[in-house]
């Protein structure tokens, strides 16, 4: 999934207001941010496939550090344990945990059967990738949800509040977009891991949303 996992780090702030929207959003797409980096490492492997899914043109070959339930088990206890150290707030660090371990959720129910259990474990996934108007009205429903329970849940004191926000939004959804529209695939592996590390850009945004925004 891709603008899913946002919607689910803009709901969970109504959960735990007092956490960043930042770290809400590293926590969802955690898996994402991880992802690019075993690429670039040679550590994990994807081909591009024009018409893999009628989606997305991609063949997960391999990530069982990113994409495995085991590990993202693994992370997901790691990086809410971490905030847990850091913050001391135990609801806090549930929902960063659950957050962690949503992402395997919502991958599983979009990719096709290419997500192992375990590293080297035979592939599950429900493939909504394979239909392009059912992934966008689930993942469009989650979104707008998402981001509505955030809008009822903080305000912007200034304009830098909507300016940081919406900005945000205006630029994922274009990204998806572009993704819906089946726009020309990534012409290389090395190209596509470099685009894959946009997915560091949501969070740094969420640094500044977080800044220019107040609780409601
Ligand atoms: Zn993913």
């Amino acid at each position: 999934m891709f603008i899913g996992h946002y919607a689910l780090a803009f709901a969970a702030k109504k959960v735990t207001p007092r956490t960043s929207l930042a770290t809400l959003l590293f926590a969802s797409a955690w898996c994402d941010i991880l992802w690019p980096v075993l690429l670039a490492l040679g550590w994990e492997r994807v081909k591009i496939q024009p018409g893999a899914t009628a989606f997305n043109p991609l063949v997960f070959e391999s990530y069982p550090w990113s994409h495995s339930l085991a590990l993202v088990l693994f992370w997901s206890a790691l990086i809410g344990g971490l905030h847990f150290l850091v913050r001391r707030e135990r609801k806090a660090a549930l929902v960063v945990s659950l957050l962690v371990l949503s992402h395997w959720a919502l991958d599983w129910i979009s990719h096709r059967p290419d997500m192992p259990i375990w590293p080297g474990g035979a592939g599950h996934g429900l493939g909504l990738w394979n239909h392009v108007g059912p992934t966008v009205l689930v993942e469009g429903t989650l979104f707008a949800a998402g981001v509505a329970l955030y809008l009822r849940t903080t305000r912007a004191p200034s304009w830098r509040g909507h300016l940081s926000l919406w900005s945000f939004l205006v630029l994922i959804l274009a990204m998806y977009a572009g993704d819906a529209s089946g726009s020309a695939p990534p012409p290389s592996v090395q190209i596509l891991t470099g685009f894959a590390f946009l997915g560091w850009l949501p969070p740094l945004w969420g640094i500044w949303i977080e800044r220019t925004r107040a609780l409601a």
